[in-house]
């Protein structure tokens, strides 16, 4: 198929890559110049400007947050083919997903939201796990595009902002895990176990998700940098379902202490490395350094 793939970031390059290796043509654009010329090099078409990536039989796009989304996309939907269908990938508030379906629908465009679980090295190697929804018949149409990304898709219905409310439930839940574990890991260290030993127990024992695995791993290992899932994108991810929660009535309070700490942390100038370093900021708290280094 002709693709178009706006947002070539940290999850973005690997996906557009796996949707050249499947056969299909990539045009490619993104706001930064590297990034394309790194995939031009394994065949993807690049592109001058969004417009010309916005067309063809779909267009994929993985911006960071709703402002990009807003600052690229906007522009694009008037004048854009009608029968386009665009797959946003990122991970966006709950109200743009709903605002964003309307405004594709009223012109006659295609809007699916397929957010996705997996950090980069899960995007490269093909399994991420897509959370999906939109009309049917444009989810049909890009199927095989996202076989060729991911290890299962996992459909939420026909309205796009579903498969966002995933997502953020998701994102939620892990930021909280590593908080947990950031803390634990003080609590630990201070009382002479290292979070190796404990994460080593805990991670094949009884925490066995690749959550667990993955973040206790870095926090061990004081893996900070270069960030796999940068911790300010966390912290946009649980102020949005908190936006959401709020948008509901629904009190949150642990999501609250959460968005306190990565908040804190962010301010602390730890906002581009891993989200792990919220292990950092646990060790701050308590007085100390966990020999991850400050930023
Ligand atoms: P990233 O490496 O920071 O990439 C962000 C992308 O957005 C880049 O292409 C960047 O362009 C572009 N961008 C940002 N602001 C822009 C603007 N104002 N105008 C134009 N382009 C703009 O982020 P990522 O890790 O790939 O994440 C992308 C999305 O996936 C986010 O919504 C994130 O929450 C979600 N996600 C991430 C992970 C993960 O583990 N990393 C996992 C699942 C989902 P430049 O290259 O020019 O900066």
């Amino acid at each position: 198929m002709d693709v178009g793939f706006i947002g070539l970031g940290a999850m973005g390059s690997h996906i557009a890559e796996n949707l050249i290796k499947a056969g299909n043509t990539v045009r490619v654009w993104n706001r930064s110049r590297p990034a394309v010329d790194a995939l031009a090099r394994i065949g993807a078409r690049p592109v001058a400007t969004a417009r010309e990536a916005f067309s063809g039989d779909a267009v994929f796009s993985m911006l960071a947050d709703d402002a990009a989304v807003h600052e690229v996309i906007d522009p694009l939907l008037e004048g854009a083919p009608k029968g386009l269908v665009h797959v946003n990938m990122a991970t966006i508030s709950v109200a743009l997903a709903r605002d964003l379906a309307a405004r594709h629908r009223a012109r006659g465009l295609g809007y699916v939201a397929a957010p996705v679980f997996g950090r980069p090295d899960v995007a490269a190697a093909a399994k991420l796990n897509i959370v999906v929804a939109g009309e049917p018949d444009a989810i049909a149409h890009v199927e095989s595009l996202l076989a060729a990304i991911g290890q299962k898709t996992w459909p939420m219905g026909n309205e796009p902002e579903r498969a966002n409310v995933v997502k953020l439930a998701g994102n939620f839940m892990l930021a909280s895990a590593v908080e947990a574990m950031a803390e634990a890991s003080v609590m630990a260290s201070r009382n002479g176990v290292s979070p190796a030993d404990l994460f080593n127990m805990l991670t094949t024992g009884i925490f066995t998700a690749p959550t667990y695995q993955v973040y206790g791993a870095a926090i061990a290992e004081k893996r900070y940098d270069p960030a796999a899932f940068r911790l300010s994108l966390a912290l946009k991810d649980v102020r949005l379902a908190l936006a959401a929660a709020e948008e509901g009535r629904v009190p949150m309070p642990l999501a609250d202490a959460v968005h306190e700490s990565l908040l804190e942390a962010v301010a602390n100038g730890q906002g581009d490395r891993d989200l792990a370093a919220l292990a950092v900021m646990a060790m701050k708290r308590a007085g100390g350094d966990n020999g991850g280094g400050q930023r």
